[in-house]
């Protein structure tokens, strides 16, 4: 569903900093320089192609067997399962529009419009009621930040303000897939910097023959050493020193473009440590939950919509269907969600008790009568060693500058990309990109 379109009312599209600065044309030459980047996801895998069309030698170490990190496609049941990005959000300027077309990607426009919703007990809710309250709720997001407080969650201050819908479950719906999904635990988020971020406009598309078609297309011809985890990062002389399985790497510039959860876990040990603005930039931006299940039937039972909304009980849990059989027409599959709490308890339970839960609200809505899945897929971000975490988001406490102090360099020879250092579009995979843009340039500067 449409990330941040409340904020996309305001009808401002950016073009970031970081974009403009990637499309300069510099007639420099690395030839002679060393980089190593480290994480083969779409930032690194993005820094560096553009440092090897500079002349750069660049190797890539990779701690998983495939390139791609976040945008990791299984085609174990014949379609492609997307277990992290699967949209691109606003295909209208966004650079992974372009890339997408060059690499190969396709997609389908995915009709935020074409949903129908459920209530317990299987009670239709109606266009036009969910509609209002859809309408209602976005104008309470808009400003509901001139209520905030730094030191108060974004569940906190709509609560305050909004006590009627505690217990209002399409509210509930419209809190979790709105703003959960989206931005990060409704108990961490920001109640000031919820709205932070910028996006792009023009319609959503899904990619239908696997998001990961873009990493592999960025990876083409660059050096790429997989099954590499990195364990140690030392910059304390002239060239930068990194640890990875048992050997040691040296190189004038590094590239870390681990994710913010990887950073969190302190599973790379930096020499000298970090410094205290990018230590507390690390603690401070927070990471968010969102997990992922596809699930397939021998036929199919649910309506003829792109989107199928149910609102639970338990927050955050199974509570909207993307109809997979609209753009994937000889499958029957729907996609689902669990994000925050929820989501990380998933990664607890058994495919059998997942499938269960998530047939239980399937049953509340077409009845006792259909049939259980034949497969189930599914993502475990929390727990996931390579990300510990879905995407970034402003947790109580973050300030903006937080993203920039998570992108800022050290000596000239410490570089950051990821999702989580690009201000405006950080969690996204357009972010991502960009900010490997970034660090390129940054690196391409020097010269
Ligand atoms: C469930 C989910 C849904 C999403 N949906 C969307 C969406 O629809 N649209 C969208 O635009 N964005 C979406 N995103 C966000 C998007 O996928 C990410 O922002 C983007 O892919 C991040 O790219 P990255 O290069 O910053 O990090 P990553 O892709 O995570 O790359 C980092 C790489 O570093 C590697 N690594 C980690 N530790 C080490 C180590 N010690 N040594 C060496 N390598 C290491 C990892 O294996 C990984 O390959 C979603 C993400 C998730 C998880």
């Amino acid at each position: 569903m449409q990330r941040r379109n409340f904020i996309k009312k305001a009808g401002l599209v950016l073009l970031a900093p970081s974009l403009l600065s990637a499309c300069r044309t510099d007639d420099v030459s690395g030839a002679g320089k060393t980089v190593i980047v480290v994480g083969a996801g779409i930032s690194g895998l993005a820094a560096a192609k553009k440092l090897k069309g500079k002349g750069f030698d660049v190797v890539v170490l990779e701690a998983q067997d495939r390139v791609g990190g976040r945008l990791r496609s299984n085609r174990s049941l014949g379609i492609p399962f997307d277990e992290g990005a699967s949209w691109i959000h606003g295909i209208d300027n966004n650079p992974i529009t372009d890339l997408a077309q060059k690499a190969g990607m396709s997609t389908f426009f995915t009709d935020d419009s074409d949903i129908v919703a459920y209530d317990q007990g299987g009670i239709l809710i109606t266009g036009a009621s969910f509609s209002n309250s859809e309408n209602a709720f976005y104008d309470i997001l808009e400003t509901l930040m001139t209520h905030g407080n730094a030191t108060k969650s974004f569940e906190t201050v709509f609560f305050e303000q909004y006590p009627q819908y505690a217990n209002d479950r399409l509210w509930r719906f419209f809190l979790s897939t709105y703003v959960t999904f989206d931005l990060g635990d409704l108990d961490k988020v920001s109640s000031l910097l919820y709205d932070e971020g910028e996006e792009f406009g023009g319609i959503e598309t899904i990619s239908t023959n696997g998001y990961d078609t873009i990493p592999q297309y960025l990876a083409t011809g660059l050096d790429i050493r997989l099954n590499q985890r990195v364990s140690k990062v030392d910059y304390s002389s002239a060239k930068v020193q990194v640890s990875h399985n048992s050997e040691i790497s040296e190189a004038d510039f590094v590239i870390v473009s681990v994710p913010l959860g990887v950073l969190k876990k302190n599973a790379i040990q930096f020499q000298p440590a970090l410094p205290g603005a990018k230590q507390t930039a690390i603690d401070k931006v927070g990471m968010g939950c969102a997990n992922k299940f596809l699930l397939t039937w021998d036929t199919a039972f649910w309506d003829n919509k792109q989107y199928l909304v149910y609102t639970p009980e338990i927050k955050d849990k199974f509570n909207y269907f993307v109809n997979v059989k609209k753009f994937h027409p000889s499958v029957n599959a729907l996609m689902t969600f669990a994000y925050a709490d929820y989501g990380r308890q998933t990664e607890t339970m058994t495919d059998a008790q997942v499938m269960g839960e998530i047939m239980a609200h399937l049953r509340d809505m077409y009845g006792n009568n259909i049939p259980d899945p034949t497969n189930l897929l599914r993502t475990k971000w929390s727990t996931n060693e390579n990300a510990f975490g879905a995407y970034s988001f402003t947790a109580v406490g973050t300030e903006m500058r937080h993203f920039e102090d998570l992108a800022a360099s050290i000596n000239d020879q410490l570089f950051f990309a990821g999702e989580h250092t690009e201000v405006d579009y950080f969690s996204t995979a357009h972010g991502a990109y960009l900010s490997g843009l970034r660090e390129a340039q940054k690196i391409i500067d020097l010269l």
